[in-house]
């Protein structure tokens, strides 16, 4: 990156991705959808060159549209290179592969993994049904308690770890920088999925994470109308193996969805900012409730790790809210989600409208109720992803929603 754009401030470099200087003659100031799944070269030599070097031979290879997009996202997560890929779950696919593959082979070799016990849930089936079906010993510890954390990592080193800095829906907050540290004490590689915080609260890479993986359809696309996922390396070599992966698997991003995802990337800083400090006032707000027992929200004093997510948040919380109703019950909380309007009961988060999920029904309904209590998944908790509305018009909604309780 040239050293002027080395001192733009965060906001700016997410607006600004293009090349730079005067093009030669008119071009558009943003980049077009390509469709075209191939590239015509000036030469037979120019063609050889460009397999070389890798990318427009062909669309599974690399494409502009998909390629302004991982420039964009690289820039705001401070990283070496980023590869887009279909949807977030690919993109984690990779990045464990990616992480698993010792240096100097190209070759993903990995015997065990440490992941967080709360895990994005089809995440922690990816690691259970496919990675533990192939022999990888798959362990899980609470990435809130570092003390577990280093005893984990001490008692088995695992090839690599894989956390949320931002659990859902608990909304338990890691201290990422320092499970980079103990994790690479041991040899591994730490791997952060950054959905929930994105890059305006935390960038891993500059806590010492090695790959960082984003779920595009949430914050960073935003707007509910795309899915996608990115991977983003500190270094070449975990990158060369993400792209690797990438060519091979073939779950790469399509342009238009790219698009898509490129121009939430530019206002992503506006959302987020917007969502934080609605989030604070709705949180506020439910703790003042009589239907509520308990809210869950990093940005309130007795939030369990308020200090560990000040530290690393830059004193912004989030955009997600989570409580437990006083009545806890199925009855309850889908009289809760019923009266609802504006607050829209579906299955995604990080969209400019506030949403609300029921876990018990939603990302947790697999999970047999002994387990989901000892996690702390009551009957009465409700999720929030809230938006960027106005805050009153979230807080009104909201409480027609607990009057209905
Ligand atoms: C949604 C989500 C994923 C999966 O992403 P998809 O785009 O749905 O494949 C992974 N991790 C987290 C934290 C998520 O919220």
């Amino acid at each position: 990156m040239p050293p002027e754009r080395k001192r733009w401030h965060f906001g700016t470099k997410l607006v600004h991705t293009r090349p730079l200087g005067r093009p030669s003659g008119a071009t558009p100031t943003v980049t077009p959808i390509y469709t075209s799944s191939t590239y015509l070269h000036p030469s037979s030599d120019a063609m050889d060159r460009a397999f070389d070097e890798g990318d427009l031979v062909y669309s599974r290879f690399g494409n502009p549209t998909v390629g302004a997009l991982e420039t964009a996202v690289a820039t705001a997560e401070g990283g070496r290179g980023a590869v887009a890929f279909g949807s977030g779950m690919a993109a984690l696919h990779a990045a464990i592969l990616a992480a698993g593959t010792p240096r100097g082979s190209t070759q993903p070799s990995i015997k065990r993994i440490l992941g967080a016990q709360d895990l994005y849930g089809a995440t922690r089936r990816l690691l259970d049904e496919f990675f533990g079906a192939q022999g990888v010993v798959i362990d899980f510890c609470d990435m809130s308690d570092l003390a577990a954390v280093e005893r984990s990592l001490h008692a088995a080193p695992p090839d690599l770890v894989l956390l949320e800095p931002i659990s859902n829906p608990l909304l338990k907050v890691a201290d990422v920088t320092a499970i980079a540290e103990h994790t690479h004490a041991v040899g591994a590689r730490l791997v952060v999925d950054n959905t929930i915080p994105t890059p305006v609260l935390l960038r891993p890479i500059e806590h010492g994470a090695d790959l960082v993986v984003h779920s595009a359809t949430k914050y960073l696309g935003g707007h509910g109308d795309a899915l996608g996922g990115v991977v983003v390396a500190a270094r070449q070599l975990p990158l060369d193996a993400v792209k690797s992966y990438s060519k091979l698997l073939g779950a790469v991003l399509g342009p238009f969805d790219a698009r898509l995802i490129s121009r939430g990337v530019q206002t992503l800083l506006l959302r987020v900012r917007q969502q934080c400090t609605n989030a604070q006032q709705v949180a506020t707000w439910l703790q003042s409730r009589p239907e509520v027992a308990r809210v869950y929200y990093p940005g309130l004093p007795d939030h369990p790790q308020h200090e560990v997510a000040g530290r690393l948040f830059g004193g912004m919380w989030g955009g997600m809210v989570a409580f437990d109703l006083v009545e806890a019950n199925r009855a309850a909380a889908h009289r809760f989600m019923d009266a609802l309007d504006l607050v829209l009961p579906a299955t995604t988060l990080g969209d400019v409208f506030s949403l609300v999920s029921y876990p018990v029904v939603s990302s947790h309904r697999d999970v047999v109720p002994a387990e989901r209590e000892r996690q702390g998944i009551g009957d009465g908790l409700l999720r929030l992803s809230i938006g960027i509305e106005e805050p009153e018009d979230i807080i009104a909604d909201l409480e027609a929603g607990l009057l209905a309780v």
